[in-house]
């Protein structure tokens, strides 16, 4: 006999594992899918996981009502307190200070296998969480008032909720005839660990101009050496390109795209290239179903923003299926996950839209829109009433 839970989430990534923790704690059984085995192994610095989250205050915060924040090892977050955006055009630059802002940190630098180890952790201590790992899901059905899902092994479950947090080629969107649009951003995101010859003073840094959309996220330094993860989105060819070089002649380009700030000393992992895809769902939910995370959106990485605005569906989501449970409401039906999507799509729209605005914006030569977008920069960084509207909605309060 199949067995039976409130809700099977799929997908133990950042989102999914999340999710099911939240769910769990508010006393809901949930079954957790994913193929890994579950097992993270940790490198240890100055050997750091390639990719890299910047966190919003948010974020955080809902990762501590999880109770898994604590669980990060100190010497693997680095709250940044600086962000420092130049238009590598032109002669404008924006500066976000913490301290201006009256918050103790704009975000937090945090490793996506730390994080998700953490979570693996608590999610480890939780009775209410049954794990499948090594498991991927290949068929699901609606059976009355239940979903009945078969996993790769042939195992068969039921929930009363699926919720697919299985990323950005989610099998349970296509499956379920979901529409998404997509399209190419036209840019590879190249990523990779480097050293740098001096302190980068908790500060993120991000370069728009001739070479690229550059971001630069600061590391825990390790015995008075200095390290940092990049983000470095350029079109195909360009890619290929940087790809192809040796470790110095790569530091040598990177060091001028930091515009000289820092010298790059050297590469600390394998360059990885990632092509950008816009996705977005229409809808995020069906009966029995619902998308989160990257599984119902992808967006430019250019603002570090991805995750985060999976981390605000989170919480959306499990408000929403949490009171329907208590209210001994049925949390599948598609008139209650509803009100999750109402109060998620429009704001993940925003931020699509304004990431798509960005880079055409930074994408162009034009000496006029140059000239222009190198104004408006400097107007921002000179008037604190916008500056604080973006910090709230690029790093979050802290309500959770
Ligand atoms: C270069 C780059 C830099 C970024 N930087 C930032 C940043 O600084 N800040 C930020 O907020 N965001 C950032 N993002 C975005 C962020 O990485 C993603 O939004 C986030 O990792 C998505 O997490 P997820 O759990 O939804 O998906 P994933 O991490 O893709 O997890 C999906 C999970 O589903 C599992 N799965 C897949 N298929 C199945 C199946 N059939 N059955 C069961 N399980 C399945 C997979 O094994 C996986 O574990 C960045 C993205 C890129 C590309």
């Amino acid at each position: 006999m199949a067995n039976k839970y409130d809700v099977a989430v799929i997908g133990a990534g950042m989102i999914g594992s999340l999710t099911a923790s939240l769910l769990a704690q508010n006393n809901l059984s949930v079954a957790l899918i994913d193929p890994s085995n579950g097992c993270i192994t940790l490198s240890s610095p100055p050997c750091y996981d390639t990719r890299v989250s910047a966190i919003s205050a948010a974020s955080q915060a809902l990762i501590e009502k999880a109770d898994v924040w604590h669980r990060i090892p100190k010497d693997r977050l680095l709250p940044y307190r600086k962000m420092d955006v130049w238009d590598g055009l032109g002669t404008s630059n924006i500066q976000f200070q913490a301290e201006t802002l009256g918050v103790p940190a704009l975000g937090c630098m945090v490793e996506n296998a730390v994080l998700s180890d953490a979570l693996n952790k608590k999610n480890d201590s939780l009775h209410k969480i049954h794990a499948y790992f090594g498991e991927k899901v290949v068929k699901f059905q609606h059976q009355d008032d239940l979903i009945a899902i078969t996993l790769s092994s042939g195992k068969k479950i039921q929930s009363q909720l699926m919720i697919a947090a299985d990323g950005a080629h989610s099998f349970v969107r296509k499956e379920a005839g979901f529409v998404c649009r997509e399209w190419d951003y036209g840019h590879n995101a190249i990523v990779s660990t480097i050293e740098i010859d001096r302190s980068h003073e908790n500060t993120a840094w991000q370069a728009f101009g001739d070479e690229g959309i550059l971001a630069f996220l600061p590391l825990p330094s390790v015995a008075g050496r200095y390290f940092a993860s990049i983000v470095w989105s350029v079109p195909p060819k360009e890619s290929e390109l940087l790809c192809s070089l040796d470790e110095a002649g790569f530091c040598q380009r990177l060091s001028y795209a930091l515009s000289e700030r820092f010298t790059v000393l050297a590469e600390l992992s394998s360059r990885q290239s990632i092509p950008l895809k816009q996705r977005h769902a229409t809808e995020y939910v069906k009966d029995r179903i619902a998308l989160v995370g990257d599984a119902a959106h992808t967006i430019h990485p250019l603002a570090g923003q991805g995750a985060n605005i999976g981390f605000a569906d989170v919480k959306a989501l499990v408000d929403v299926v949490s009171n329907a449970y208590k209210r001994e409401d049925d949390i599948g039906r598609s008139i209650v996950l509803r009100r999750y999507q109402r109060a998620r799509m429009l704001n993940n729209l925003q931020m699509t839209a304004g990431m798509e605005t960005f880079k055409r914006l930074y994408a162009t030569q034009t000496p006029l829109i140059v000239q222009m977008r190198n104004l408006g920069m400097n107007f921002i960084n000179h008037n604190s009433t916008i500056k604080r509207l973006v910090v709230d909605r690029a790093f979050g309060d802290r309500k959770a």
